[in-house]
């Protein structure tokens, strides 16, 4: 494939435009002179490097935003969390020891949004729910990016409680 390219004549340095490089000497129409075209080199390798530098960046940036997408997504679905913290215990009068969960409902949106209950469930070693308890956290509006912290002492006794799990009701996780 041709395409249009400079030589210059290296004798009176008149500059002529030709279709490609030809596949003889071309000669001077003002001095007479001939001379060869040089041929290009078909690609340079720094402009590969650079091709290749870009795809890489392209590709880079593209997955930065489908991660970014995903994770608006997500938000979108799923704008408040409950995080466990920390599970300690206390006993009560009976002289019984039960779990207290600390944890946060954090708003991860940019919206303001009304905190809902939680569900706290304590699973026993085979995995079945001993315990599923609701319960209102100190907070009714969460602001943009904000968190509350909450504390429940589970019902149950300690003994035979393996895993407590929070959700959010509504659907929330
Ligand atoms: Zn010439």
């Amino acid at each position: 494939m041709n395409h249009r390219m400079k030589t210059t004549c290296d004798f009176c340095k008149t500059e002529y435009t030709i279709d490609g490089v030809p596949n003889a000497p071309v000669k001077c129409a003002v001095c007479g002179n001939t001379w060869v075209v040089p041929r290009a080199p078909r690609t340079r390798p720094w402009l590969v490097f650079i091709a290749a530098l870009c795809a890489l960046l392209a590709a880079i940036v593209f997955a930065v935003a489908v991660i970014a997408q995903n994770k608006i997504t997500e938000i979108r679905e799923n704008p408040l969390i409950a995080e466990i913290g920390e599970i300690t215990t206390m006993t009560d009068e009976n002289g019984i020891m039960h779990f207290v969960v600390n944890g946060r409902i954090v708003n991860r949106s940019d919206q303001i949004y009304g905190v809902p209950g939680l569900i706290v469930e304590s699973y026993e070693h085979d995995g079945d729910v001993v315990d599923r308890q609701h319960f209102m956290p100190p907070a009714t509006l969460l602001d943009a990016g904000a968190s509350v912290d909450f504390t429940h002492v589970l019902s149950v006794p300690v003994a035979g409680v393996e895993k407590i799990s929070v959700k959010l009701e509504n659907g929330g996780k």
